[in-house]
């Protein structure tokens, strides 16, 4: 199984990601990542077991994992539940109960062979791969986890009962079949999805992708993401429909009027989330993820007078620098960039630069896919910016999994929820005041004050009012 993962391409995303985070050169990068971690447990506790079988799939896009010892030496030794370690490595003790986990250097939390929810487990997973990735290969992270680090599920959702009952989308829109599109329905496994999901991506499966595309293998590689995602997902989520649509939503041809009524959001760049704000939606929840650092969840509405996506992600010194460093490398101009995708011309124009790229093989893709790509195979030996780095394939699954329980709550419970932006670290505990309230930004191209942002801006807000038809009568 870890062979069809772990390919070279998805090997050297990992080594970038670690390199970059801790401090190192890929070549340490790589020595690193070469070890392996051992997981210790009782087949006949069935919290531990689940767990296992969460953590997993989750750790072994970054380093391979095994429930036996085989002879080899380990760099890690995964201790779940009330079990003795082996001691052939230095050890983490992973404590469950149903209300939390717990990743420490000695046994001292309390385990409960009773499981948690199955998508808690993935929760924790997360969590606990961090905590394996940090012990086995991660010294010189910055801010990692502390030596007891207790995550409390009652801080990640504020009412479990929504993972219990029935959650009905009606038709909603996914935007973005990689990496957190992917950890989206990967928790959605677990819960009772309806109606129907439309998710739209223009993407093929990169070898590079497996790093961290949890529904993906190497037999999916230079497929359609959408349709493949689509296929492999709904045999889990049989309540929901998921409908696939191979191109960008912005793309998508029937685009008028009151449309997109649920959006949410599962992109990978800071333009592509103004370009969907820009449609008008009534509704967006959001994830992203800042490389491997943070996880940021967000909501905006037509009606609340917050911060949209434009807000949030304006057009920053970053971007801008990227966009240049990007058209340098590739050989194209920044107008060509910030278009998104390759045109004819722009296709020509790289191939002049690098003679070795089929012109017909990158027209329409993502400018960014091409050069992580290019810097992935070592064909760009580029001072990599941090937006280009991807995350451990951890933080992308969590990052789809609270953009889950966002879904849910928001459906499920709305009077819950009271703030519009969440910070999470994937190595740490999540603090409350990480729950913010995010203002409008005056000069957000989506909602400002200028002529064009608020034209924009009444528009969504007339096309979601409330029309007097959908007003209940109380006339007797
Ligand atoms: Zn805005």
């Amino acid at each position: 199984m870890a062979s069809r993962i772990l390919t070279p391409e998805a090997r050297l995303e990992n080594i970038k990601a670690l390199a970059l985070a801790a401090g190192i050169t890929p070549e340490q990068a790589a020595e690193r990542l070469d070890g392996r971690v051992l997981c210790t447990f009782d087949c006949g506790d069935a919290a531990a077991c689940e767990f296992y079988q969460e953590l997993r799939p989750v750790l072994a896009r970054t380093i391979e994992v095994h429930n036996a010892p085989d002879g080899g030496s380990y760099l890690v030794e995964m201790v779940i539940g009330d079990v003795q370690p082996l001691g052939l490595a230095p050890a983490v003790f992973a404590r469950l109960t149903p209300d939390g986990c717990c990743f420490a250097s000695q046994p001292v939390a309390a385990h409960s062979a009773s499981p948690a929810h199955r998508a808690l487990s993935v929760v924790a997973a997360c969590y606990g791969a961090g905590v394996a990735v940090y012990r086995a290969v991660g010294e010189g992270i910055p801010n990692p986890p502390p030596d007891h680090l207790e995550i409390r599920y009652d801080d990640i959702l504020p009412d479990r009962g929504v993972l219990e009952e029935p959650v009905d989308l009606g038709v909603t829109h996914l935007a973005g079949a990689g990496a957190i599109g992917n950890g989206f329905l990967w928790a959605a496994r677990h819960v009772e999805l309806l109606g129907k999901l439309i998710v739209c991506d223009d993407d093929v499966v990169s070898s590079g992708n497996l790093q961290r595309q949890v529904w993906f293998d190497e037999d999916d590689t230079k497929d359609p993401k959408s349709p493949t995602l689509c296929q492999k997902a709904q045999p889990y989520i049989p309540g929901c429909e998921l409908k696939p649509e191979p191109m960008r939503l912005q793309d998508l041809p029937s685009r008028s009027g009151a449309w997109l009524r649920r959006l949410i959001v599962a992109v990978d760049s800071r333009r592509a989330r103004r370009e969907l704000q820009a449609e008008l939606p009534a509704e967006v929840i959001d994830a992203s993820t800042t490389d491997i650092r943070e996880v940021v969840v967000h909501y905006n509405d037509a009606f609340s007078g917050l911060a949209c996506l434009g807000c949030l992600y304006k057009a920053d010194e970053k971007e801008a620098s990227q966009d240049q460093i990007i058209a340098d490398h590739l050989g194209v101009s920044v107008d060509d960039v910030k278009a998104s995708r390759i045109s004819p011309a722009a296709a020509a124009a790289i191939v002049r630069k690098h003679p070795h790229i089929d012109p017909a093989s990158i027209e329409g893709q993502a400018f960014d896919s091409l050069y992580k790509t290019l810097c992935a195979t070592g064909k760009l030996h580029a001072s990599v910016g941090k937006q280009v780095v991807a995350p451990f394939a951890f933080v992308s699954v969590l990052a789809g999994t609270l953009l889950l329980f966002e879904v849910v709550t928001r459906l499920a419970r709305p009077e819950l929820v009271k703030t519009n932006e969440w910070h999470v670290s994937p190595w740490r505990e999540p603090f409350n005041r990480g729950r913010r309230t995010r203002l409008r930004f005056a000069d957000c191209e989506c909602c400002g004050d200028s002529v064009r942002a608020r034209a924009l801006r009444d528009l969504r807000a007339k096309l979601w009012a409330p029309k007097e038809s959908d007003q209940i009568s109380c006339t007797a």
